[in-house]
């Protein structure tokens, strides 16, 4: 067995290409860490250096703090040892990015997380040729398929509307990085206020600086007049929900979005009185036809849904595996709460 056919193996820090020297997305501390996107279980604090895509920056350095990083524009290519890398994006939320890397071996692409349907606040997905590429596979399920966003977006102006003609404030469930801008941008923002937790705020500054359209979004501070609230929409992060902080809003009613809104009995575990399906990440149908778009012969499945989609490759006549990795989903990201 040539040893050095494997452009990316799995090692205690995470994954490595052993001829570029570098890591993508470790979690333990290392040299040189490549990374896909800023959620918290993909970009942690540690590395001496750092590699991402420009449009993540502000993002990656609001969340890690002094790190020494070099961005990428997409396309852009550079070497790392004995291969070159470029980042191409990856449609997840903004500045995610898919490491491309091709030495003598071939082409490798690592996903990182990614999903294919339209989304206004991130460049889309761009489909990578390769041999071998590394997939996420946290919807990686035949039960997941997702509706068109506009129509989640409608659904989810209807329920607001319908709140603030009740004289009910909308108190909406959001991961801080990515999923809250999504909204942001999605809803109708002519039906009321719209409140931010603080946890969103710089984050919905550098989705602003990107050039990202927001509409404009209050803190609670801003408003003086209770009443307010009444006809507002209030986006949150998760773990606001239960919180004292929510008793500024009255009689509110309460929503979670998330792809983990298509299993049944989640939203009453949540006890939210709405479930909005809005995820991030490839549904079923996308993560087949981003995985067939990459002509990849082989398939290395990283977080989610692994062994169902290593049966669903090997089924294909892929050769498929999996690494193992700490990767989990954005519900179970601790968020920055302030
Ligand atoms: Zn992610
Ligand atoms: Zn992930």
């Amino acid at each position: 067995m040539n040893r050095h056919a494997d452009l990316v193996i799995a090692r205690p820090e995470g994954l490595y290409c052993p001829a570029g020297g570098f890591y993508i997305d470790p979690w333990q501390p290392v040299e040189r860490a490549v990374i896909t996107h800023a959620h918290a279980d993909h970009a942690r604090t540690g590395h001496a250096h750092y590699l991402a895509a420009r449009p993540g920056e502000r993002i990656l350095r609001s969340r890690l703090g002094e790190i020494d990083l070099q961005t990428l524009d997409y396309g852009e290519q550079v070497t790392l040892g004995d291969v070159r890398v470029s980042l191409h994006p990856a449609g997840h939320v903004l500045g995610s990015a898919q490491v491309r890397i091709e030495g003598q071996a071939g082409v490798w692409v690592a996903s990182g997380d990614y999903k294919l349907e339209a989304d206004a606040t991130c460049t889309p997905f761009e489909p990578v040729r390769c041999d071998t590429f590394i997939t996420e596979s946290t919807f990686g399920l035949p039960i997941y398929r997702w509706d068109p966003p506009g129509q989640v977006f409608a659904e989810i102006d209807a329920w607001w509307r319908e709140n603030a003609a009740h004289g009910h404030a909308s108190v909406l469930f959001a991961y801080a990085f990515g999923k809250a801008q999504r909204i942001l941008n999605g809803v109708d923002g002519s039906i009321g206020p719209i409140v931010c937790h603080g946890a969103l705020a710089a984050l919905n500054e550098a989705y602003r600086a990107a050039g990202v359209a927001l509409p404009t979004t209050l803190a609670v501070a801003d408003i003086s007049d209770k009443k307010a609230f009444s006809h507002a929409l209030i986006v949150a992060p998760p773990s606001a929900a239960g919180s004292p902080w929510l008793r500024r809003f009255g009689d509110y009613r309460d929503a979670f979005a998330s792809g983990w809104m298509r299993l049944r009995g989640t939203r009453r575990r949540r006890g939210v009185d709405r479930g909005f399906v809005l995820s991030d990440h490839a549904d079923w149908p996308a993560l087949l036809a981003a995985i067939r778009a990459t002509g990849a012969g082989r398939v290395i499945v990283t977080h989610g849904q692994v062994a169902p989609m290593v049966r669903w490759l090997a089924d294909q006549g892929l050769e498929s595996g999996a690494f193992e990795t700490t990767y989990g989903d954005e519900e179970h990201e601790p968020e920055a709460v302030s």
